[in-house]
């Protein structure tokens, strides 16, 4: 795995997700007092939430993505954290903060 690469990537990847952190973080600052109706309070109550997920999911991300770089400056990139086996490239190509082989992973998840 080409590291400059993976690192163009995951800064790139870093960007996009602090945009949408913003993004969120403004939308969520701009909502308006419940509004009266309950069907529309439940609505708005729903966006809250997805709102709060998808702010969740963007930090897990970039907290990965740090991760990340900080194992291509180590010098760790690309070896699972697990049982030290090479994370294979195709891997890598789609998720380019794994930090487990696809073995380890798919054990974890089971
Ligand atoms: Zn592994």
């Amino acid at each position: 795995m080409d590291t400059a690469v993976a690192t163009k990537a995951l800064t790139q990847l870093h960007t996009e997700l602090e945009d949408r952190l913003k993004r969120l973080a403004d939308s969520v600052g701009r909502s308006e007092p419940l509004a009266k109706d309950s069907g529309e309070q439940a609505l708005e109550l729903e966006n809250i939430e997805v709102k709060d997920e998808l702010q969740r999911e963007a930090r897990s991300q970039l907290l990965l993505i740090d991760r990340a770089l900080k194992r291509i400056k180590d010098n760790h990139y690309g070896v699972c954290i697990d049982c030290d086996d090479m994370i294979s490239a195709t891997r890598l190509e789609a998720i380019p903060y794994a930090e487990r082989c696809i073995h380890c992973e798919e054990a974890l998840e089971a």
